[in-house]
């Protein structure tokens, strides 16, 4: 393993800790739209009354969709 393998490994643990994590419990969603209505970086989407991570890339981690949800579907870390 050269010095060039140890950045590039460094580097991708870094991306890593710094990548939103949004888990959705799709069972307990009933499709109300309210998290992607409310998200402000339009990371939610919902579709057939399911919703799903459109852009995690994008997330800010504000956890607005966290607070909003009433079914408590969602958690980010
Ligand atoms: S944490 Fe904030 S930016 Fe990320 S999906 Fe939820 S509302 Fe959107
Ligand atoms: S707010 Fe909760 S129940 Fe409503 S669509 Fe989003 S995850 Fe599903």
């Amino acid at each position: 393993m050269g010095l060039g393998s140890l950045f590039k490994r460094k580097k991708d643990k870094q991306e890593v800790i710094e990548e939103c994590h949004i888990d959705i419990n799709t069972n307990d969603c009933d499709g109300c739209e309210k998290c992607s209505i409310a998200c402000p970086n339009n990371v939610l989407i919902v579709v057939d009354d399911s919703c799903s991570v459109r852009d995690a890339q994008v997330c800010k981690s504000c956890r607005v969709c966290v607070a909003i949800c009433p079914n408590d579907c969602i958690t980010v870390n």
